[in-house]
């Protein structure tokens, strides 16, 4: 019997921190036990791409593909793949897989797991045509649509979502960092009747323009003081002095969010700006519940999310837009 063709893809490929991503053809790998390998359709670009492939990780698997917002048809499925058919179209996130065993794990905090794999960090991610994932830390999506609309729901909007969550009933919100995190959560907060408050790059008026019309009441530097103390603030900026500013803004018994996976050192600051039960959380990953619930949500909802294409030999082009600020809303590849 003749062997069965290879089903060849094309990635972009990062050999060493700092580099530029590499276009590369490869025969597509064949799904393992539990995998589902997709035909990705989309991929968006997430800041914590870019801190993978600037070297602001630690010990990312090399050479890796990057790109954790996958949106893909299911093209071939492993042996014990459940639950999917071949065609249907899927989400993939950043929490690849995990152990099923740590502490944490069986205490309902997956996404702390002592031994997971992340999609795009340290297993290979979506910025190619193809992408093998474990069938069991995917997600269903919508037949329809557009499908690079659908990709910054997958970890711009659920990054998004937990750190709302860790927010409480916040009835003000200060968003930190006006990108693809904050215009999708923006959005949901909005529509939970909570009022934002953005902080954008001091002088980026277009940021600014931006927030207000995803609703936010008010927009200014993230060098200046809200027009009122807030309940709560969520950072994705990954700017550490921007904690202590954080803290000022808040009212007693205030949170202050960190949503990003990376932040530059927190410069010290006084007692007294943290005083008042004030407190400061990190959003670390996510758990399949956060997913199950938020891609429920978002079209509930109707999250409407501001993208930028990009052909997936342009991905270098779309880090470095990000990287510099010169984006509206988020990136996303086309293969
Ligand atoms: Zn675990
Ligand atoms: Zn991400």
């Amino acid at each position: 019997m003749a062997e069965a063709k290879p089903t060849i893809m094309r990635a972009m490929v990062l050999h060493r921190p700092g580099a530029p991503l590499v276009l590369e053809e490869r025969a597509a790998p064949e799904p393992g036990d539990h995998e589902l390998r997709l035909r990705v359709e989309a991929c968006g670009v997430c800041r914590t791409d870019l801190h993978v492939v600037d070297g602001e990780l630690p010990d990312p698997k090399l050479p890796i593909v990057p790109g954790h917002e996958i949106v893909g048809r299911v093209d071939a499925m492993g042996p014990g793949a459940q639950g999917f058919s071949i065609g249907q179209r899927v989400g993939a996130p950043w929490l690849g897989k995990t152990c099923g065993c740590c502490s944490y794990c069986l205490g309902g905090h997956e996404n702390l797991c002592d031994d997971p794999l992340f999609t795009g960090y340290t297993r290979d991610g979506g910025y190619a045509t193809h992408a093998v994932v474990d069938a069991s830390y995917c997600f269903p999506l919508p037949d329809e649509g557009d499908p690079a609309a659908l990709a910054p729901l997958l970890c711009a909007g659920l990054i998004g979502w937990r750190s709302l969550k860790m927010a409480g009933d916040a009835r003000t919100l200060g968003i930190y960092g006006f990108g693809a995190a904050a215009h999708i959560v923006a959005q949901v907060a909005k529509a939970q009747g909570r009022r934002i408050f953005a902080f954008v790059r001091p002088g980026d008026d277009a940021a600014r323009q931006f927030a207000l019309s995803l609703g936010a009441v008010w927009a200014g530097g993230s060098n200046q003081g809200p027009p009122e103390k807030l309940y709560a603030a969520i950072i994705f900026a990954p700017v550490g002095a921007l904690v202590p500013r954080a803290l000022s803004a808040l009212r007693k018994g205030g949170v202050v969010v960190c949503g990003g996976i990376h932040m530059s050192d927190i410069p010290s600051f006084p007692y007294s700006i943290l005083w008042g039960e004030r407190k400061i959380v990190s959003v670390a990953n996510l758990t399949r519940d956060d997913a199950r619930e938020f891609l429920t949500l978002a079209p509930r909802i109707g999250v409407d999310t501001h993208i930028v294409r990009y052909p997936l030999e342009k991905a270098n082009e779309a880090l470095s837009d990000l990287r510099e600020g010169r984006l509206q809303g988020a990136a996303v590849l086309i293969p």
